[in-house]
C-alpha cells in the first residue's frame, strides 16, 4: 500500500506536536512553514520564562477555557498538564512550579527544549519545509509560495496549524481567514486577548512614570478578584494582572463602551483599619505624607492615585481610604491585536467535528490558536495548542484509517 502523505501547514506548537504524533507513529509527514525557522511564537514565549502548563487541580485547569471548555476537554484529557512536563522532561526540559502554580522549564527558555524537538522530529524522519507560505487551495490542491516559485500539493491530508492573529511578525498574521471564508467556514472575528489597554494618562504621569512597575495591588473586574502586579506604559497599562482581566474588560468594552479595572492599593488592610491609619494623620501634613505615613503609599501608586483622582487630597479619611481600596481606572480601549499575546476568535467550533477536521473539506484538519478559544496566560494557551495538535493527529490517523 502506498504511504499516505501528510502535510502540517504551520510549524508552531500545535503544528509540530501532531508532527511529533504522526512522524513517531511512522507516517510520511512534510511542515510547510511561511517563515525562515519554525516555532516563532514558541521561541519569543520563552523570552517570558515560558509558561508550558498549569499545576492546579485538573478540573479547575479544565473551566479556564470559557465557552470553548467543553469542545476542548477531550483534548485536554489526552494530553493533561502533567503530560506536558512528561513530554518536556523526554526532550531534556525538567520543569518547575512556581510559587503561583504554573509551570516553567528550570531553564526558563524555550530555545533548549525547541532543538532537542526539531533533532527528534528529523529523527522520526520529519520534512520541514520553510519559506513555503501557503496561499489556499487552487482546483482543490495546497498552493505554496516558495523561493522556487508555486508548489502545488494534494497530501492525503491536511491539518491547518497557522495560529492565531497576534504578533503577526512572527508568521501568524491570520491571512488565512479569507481563505477558509471562501469555502464557507464561519471564522469568528479576531479579537486582542491576554492585552494591554490604552488609559487617559497626563503628560506629566506618562513621561514621570512609562515603565514602572504597580507591585502589591490587587484588581477587579468581572473576572473576579486577584493580585499581582501591571506594569505603567505610555499608553496605559500592560502585565499579567491585566491580562487576567483583559477578557473582561474588553467584553465590558465592546457592550458598553466603558470598562475599569478596580485597584485595591492596600490589599493587606481593611477599609476600617485604612481609615483609622489615615485618620491618625495631621490634617495639616502635605497629602504625600498623608498618604505615604498613612497608606505606605508613595512613588507611581501615589502618583497614579492623583492622576486618576485629582481631587483625592480633598478626601475626608473614610472616603479616602474608600477610594483606595476601590480605585476605578478607567480604560480606554484593547492595544491593538498586534500587541496581544493571544487572540480570541478562529475557526468556529460548530464546522469541526470530533476529529478535528472540517466538516465542510473533507481531509482538512485544524488545531490551535487559530481555533475560536480563548485563556488567561498561566500555561493554558501552549497547553491547549499542543493538545490539539496532538488530538488532530489522532483524528488525522483514524481518517486515514492509518
Ligand atoms: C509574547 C508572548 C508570550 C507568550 N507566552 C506564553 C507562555 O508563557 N505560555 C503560554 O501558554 N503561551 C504563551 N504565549 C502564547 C503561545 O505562544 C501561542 O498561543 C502559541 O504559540 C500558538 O501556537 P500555534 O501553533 O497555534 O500557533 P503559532 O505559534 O502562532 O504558529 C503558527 C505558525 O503558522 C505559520 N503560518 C501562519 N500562516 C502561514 C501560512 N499562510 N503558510 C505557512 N505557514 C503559516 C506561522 O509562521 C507560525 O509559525 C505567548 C505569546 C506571546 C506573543
Amino acid at each position: 500500500m502506498t504511504p499516505k502523505q501528510i502535510a502540517i501547514v504551520g510549524g508552531g506548537p500545535a503544528g509540530l506536536m501532531a508532527a511529533d504524533i504522526l512522524s513517531a507513529a511512522g507516517h510520511r509527514v512534510t511542515v510547510y512553514e511561511s517563515m525562515p525557522t519554525v516555532g516563532r511564537k514558541f521561541l519569543l514565549a520563552g523570552k517570558s520564562g515560558l509558561n508550558l502548563t498549569h499545576s492546579e487541580d485538573y478540573d479547575v485547569f479544565a473551566s479556564r477555557f470559557g465557552a470553548a471548555g467543553a469542545r476542548l476537554r477531550p483534548a485536554l484529557d489526552g494530553l493533561p498538564p502533567e503530560d506536558i512536563r512528561a513530554w518536556a522532561a523526554a526532550l531534556g526540559t525538567e520543569t518547575f512550579v512556581g510559587t503561583s502554580g504554573r509551570v516553567f522549564p528550570k531553564a526558563m527558555k524555550a530555545s533548549p527544549l525547541l532543538r532537542a524537538w526539531l533533532a527528534r522530529l528529523e529523527s522520526q524522519g520529519l520534512v520541514i519545509r520553510t519559506r513555503h507560505r501557503w496561499t489556499g487551495w487552487r482546483n482543490g490542491a495546497l498552493s505554496f509560495e516558495t523561493p522556487h516559485g508555486t508548489l502545488m500539493i494534494e497530501p492525503d491530508a491536511t491539518l491547518l496549524a497557522l495560529g492565531g492573529a497576534s504578533w503577526p511578525r512572527l508568521g501568524s498574521d491570520a491571512a488565512w481567514t479569507a481563505w477558509l471564508s471562501a469555502r464557507s467556514i464561519d471564522i469568528k472575528a479576531f479579537r486582542p486577548a491576554n492585552c494591554g489597554f490604552d488609559v487617559a494618562w497626563s503628560d506629566l504621569f506618562r513621561q514621570r512614570f512609562a515603565g514602572a512597575p504597580i507591585k502589591s495591588v490587587t484588581a477587579s473586574s468581572p473576572a473576579g478578584t486577584m493580585s499581582g502586579e501591571f506594569v505603567v506604559t505610555e499608553t496605559g497599562i500592560e502585565g499579567s494582572l491585566v491580562y487576567a482581566h483583559a477578557a473582561a474588560l474588553r467584553d465590558q468594552l465592546e457592550s458598553s463602551g466603558q470598562a475599569a479595572l478596580i485597584l485595591d492599593f492596600v490589599p493587606g488592610r481593611t477599609a476600617e483599619r485604612l481609615e483609622a491609619d489615615l485618620s491618625r494623620q495631621d490634617s495639616k501634613a502635605s497629602f504625600a505624607n498623608r498618604l505615604r505615613k498613612g497608606a505606605g503609599l508613595d512613588g507611581v501608586k501615589a502618583a497614579m492615585l492623583r492622576d486618576i483622582m485629582p481631587e483625592a487630597n480633598r478626601l475626608q479619611p473614610d472616603a479616602l481610604a474608600k477610594r483606595l481600596k476601590t480605585l476605578p481606572l478607567p480604560v480606554l480601549r484593547c492595544r491593538p491585536i498586534a500587541e496581544a499575546i493571544s487572540s480570541a476568535g478562529g475557526v468556529a467550533w460548530a464546522g469541526v467535528d470530533e476529529r478535528y477536521m472540517l466538516k465542510t473539506a473533507p481531509g482538512v484538519f485544524v488545531a490551535g490558536e487559530m481555533l475560536d478559544w480563548e485563556a488567561p496566560t498561566g500555561g493554558y494557551l501552549l497547553t491547549s495548542c499542543l493538545a490539539t495538535g496532538k488530538a488532530a493527529a489522532i483524528g488525522i490517523e483514524a481518517w486515514l484509517h492509518i
